[in-house]
């Protein structure tokens, strides 16, 4: 099938702040044999979406932003996958949009009773906590971490998946609101970025460091997590919310106690065969069985894209969220 005609998108023709996401025509996308071209219902909407409109993170000009979503089959090439089958994806951009080509293999089905908003937001976020606690570092009881942004779209995920574990969670947000919304999903302190970390962790964690610290924060928090870690445990630097780290001495990892660092990604961690499904269907089905809550608290329209934006980086939004391209 050739797809002709125009669709509503947000397109990025000139990196920048949150102004550069213009509502426009563009034209609808063809896909490939490999892919199947769906009707998108809701687009996630995540911190990675602000490191390509602002040129951290490279691609060529112009794009349509949006690693993943939720809609329905529209047209499969290969005739494998239903028209109107319910599907949620997390694959490379274009997810906002009212159509956008998705690679077969990067589809899951929505389980019944599984919202669209939440199906948008589930895979990237759900996805990234579940090979944080379980490949990266593999939690287990006993075990201790330390999360920044606990209130955030990975944070509460995060949070679930390492209680989830056995791990004992600590937690840092900015607000009395995150700090309710990360205790109920399961932290058994929360802190204050104002907090000494390090001293805080130490006096609730019987005197010693956590054996990881998750810190997508980044800039800000960086050096902190250093501190907050026990000696040969993890520091997992796995975002940049306040701007990216400054190049520091490795010599550090061995005055903080021959610690380890890594900065992490997701395509790294579904690369090998048979990874994505596996974390996939983890994250789904601990939706099904209510062990993993995901909390979509923002729907902006697609044409308030740069409002969804704004608010992300100001810090204003708690859990996850999206945009709705069309009515389920
Ligand atoms: P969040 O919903 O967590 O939003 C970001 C949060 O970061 C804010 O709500 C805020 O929480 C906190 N924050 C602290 N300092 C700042 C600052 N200066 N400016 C803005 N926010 C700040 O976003 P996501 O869940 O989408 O992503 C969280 C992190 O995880 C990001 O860094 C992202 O890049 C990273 N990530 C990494 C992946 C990987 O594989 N490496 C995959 C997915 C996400 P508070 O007010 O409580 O501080």
């Amino acid at each position: 099938m050739v797809n002709v005609g125009c669709m509503k998108a947000i397109q990025v023709s000139r990196t920048g702040g949150p102004e550069v996401l213009e509502y426009t025509d563009v034209d609808a996308p063809v896909p490939t044999d490999d892919q199947v071209l769906v009707k998108v219902t809701m687009a996630g909407v995540n911190y990675i979406d602000t490191y390509y409109r602002e040129g951290m993170y490279h691609t060529r000009l112009p794009f349509i932003p949006g690693n993943e979503g939720s809609g329905e089959v529209l047209h499969d090439p290969q005739g494998l996958i239903a028209p109107g089958t319910k599907v949620a994806w997390y694959d490379g951009l274009g997810s906002y949009a009212e159509q956008v080509c998705v690679s077969r293999e990067r589809l899951v089905a929505i389980p019944e009773g599984v919202a669209p908003e939440v199906a948008a937001s589930m895979l990237l976020q759900g996805m990234t906590a579940h090979y944080l606690t379980h490949g990266v570092a593999q939690l287990g009881p006993g075990d201790s971490c330390l999360i920044t942004a606990g209130a955030g779209g990975v944070g509460l995920m995060l949070t679930q998946m390492a209680v989830a574990a056995g791990a004992r969670v600590y937690s840092v947000v900015s607000t009395d609101e995150k700090a309710e919304l990360s205790l109920d999903a399961g932290a058994t302190e929360v802190f204050r970025y104002s907090d000494n970390l390090a001293e805080q962790v130490r006096r609730h964690n019987g005197g010693i460091g956590v054996d990881v610290v998750y810190d997508g924060v980044g800039k800000a928090t960086f050096s902190e997590s250093l501190e907050a870690v026990r000696p040969r445990g993890m520091v997992c630097l796995f975002g940049a919310a306040s701007g990216a780290v400054e190049p520091f001495d490795p010599q550090l990892l061995n005055t903080h106690g021959s610690i380890f660092l890594t900065r992490p990604t997701l395509g790294a961690w579904i690369a090998e065969e048979g990874e994505f499904a596996m974390r996939a269907q983890a994250v789904t089905q601990a939706i099904v069985d209510g062990t993993l809550r995901v909390r979509v608290t923002g729907i902006y329209e697609l044409a308030d894209a740069a409002t969804a934006h704004s608010d992300l980086q100001n810090r204003a939004t708690t859990g996850s969220i999206v945009l709705r391209v069309a009515q389920d």
